[in-house]
């Protein structure tokens, strides 16, 4: 039988907010908005809007977040959307006590100007730490910066940084590469991976949303859907907590090997400093159990991603967003972070949609055998 080519995902920001609040609306989800103080691309509002379904105060939470990465926001909010279509289903399988919390959009203006990083080019998932005392000098980010962040995007340039990138990875081995690249840092504004000097705003909207929206709570388990990091639309939950942690023995009890601590050297991922997970801890009450996790949904080989980012830091502080060449940097950014193969799509709501379910059935579980 021929496959469906219809594409699951949103196209983009507006598209996907519309129907978020209108599947929200038809599921009879209790809704909040935290509306960002600038308007969307086509003039409409740009807002972090939350959905809450099951009881009141329910002892027991699931929360759903997407587009802490903006650029990433299509395949969180289309899975959003599933769970309120099948919340009904839920519904009738979940304990009376346990809820869902959903937050849609945490970085709208990344979402609605296909970028990962905010307005002030902050890479959010890098913010949630104190400022400016957990800022780690980056050593090896300043050598490699001329070559992560050129002034004049050309072959000769990307030749010179390829094989920068070739002899520090000779030097000092891919991982500790793929690190460097990725761990954050906050004294270049305008380079890659930039964690902020402050709370950005975002920051404090989540953590208001959890403080607020968790009160109550005995367990909560908060997923944070990402893409662009390992193989073609296959998951993996990453923590950034240490494989002794409780919340490491949870995932593995409900996800068994899927579920991987970056600090083990185990995930797609290197370790990272800032993440929401950090932020939610100090947000949520302490006497809450509480089980973060990205769910991070692979797309092209790394190699891509990065060259990718590289260009599009560049576009928008040397270069011309709507020039031709522009056009199609961005291009290129949104199909390495949400490819548009309708196949990707379906394979990351379809998986997507039983690691929601398996946190609802290890909740029910880890409640009727206490202790464990
Ligand atoms: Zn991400």
């Amino acid at each position: 039988m021929p496959q469906p080519t219809h594409d699951p995902l949103p196209g983009d920001y507006t598209t996907a907010r519309t129907g978020f609040l209108r599947a929200a609306e038809r599921a009879g989800a209790r809704l909040g908005s935290h509306p960002l103080p600038m308007r969307s691309s086509r003039g409409g509002e740009l807002a972090v809007d939350t959905a809450r379904l099951g009881p009141e105060q329910p002892s027991r939470l699931v929360v759903v977040s997407s587009g802490t990465h903006g650029v990433e926001g299509s395949a969180g909010s289309a899975l959003q959307r599933a769970l309120l279509r099948s919340w009904p289903d839920f519904e009738r399988h979940r304990p009376a006590d346990l809820g869902l919390l959903l937050v849609h959009a945490v970085n709208p203006w990344g979402f609605d100007a296909g970028r990962r990083v905010n307005e002030r080019n902050v890479d959010l998932n890098r913010n949630f730490l104190a400022h400016p005392t957990e800022h780690e000098a980056q050593p090896d980010y300043e050598s490699l910066h001329p070559h992560l962040n050129p002034e004049a995007l050309d072959d000769e340039q990307d030749r010179r940084a390829r094989e920068a990138l070739r002899a520090f990875a000779a030097a000092h081995g891919m991982a500790r590469l793929q690190e460097v690249l990725s761990v954050g840092q906050h004294r270049r504004p305008k380079g890659l991976q930039f964690g902020g000097t402050e709370p950005e705003p975002g920051n404090r909207i989540v953590r208001e949303i959890a403080s607020r929206e968790t009160a109550g709570a005995r367990c909560i388990v908060w997923i944070d859907v990402h893409t662009g990091l390992g193989p073609w639309g296959v998951p993996e939950l990453i923590t950034e907590l240490d494989p002794t942690d409780p919340v490491y023995h949870r995932g593995r009890r409900w996800y068994g090997d899927a579920f991987r601590s970056t600090r083990a050297g185990e995930s797609v991922s290197a370790p990272l400093s800032g993440v929401i997970e950090s932020g939610l801890a100090e947000a949520v009450d302490p006497e809450a159990e509480l089980t973060p996790f990205t769910a991070e949904f692979g797309t092209v080989p790394a190699d891509r991603v990065f060259w990718a980012l590289r260009a599009d830091n560049w576009l928008h502080h040397h270069g011309d967003p709507e020039s031709e060449r522009g056009v199609a940097i961005r291009r290129e950014l949104l199909e390495v972070f949400r490819p548009s193969d309708p196949a990707w799509g379906r394979a990351v709501l379809a998986s997507g949609l039983g690691i929601v379910r398996a946190a609802f059935e290890g909740l029910a579980r880890d409640a009727a055998s206490p202790g464990s």
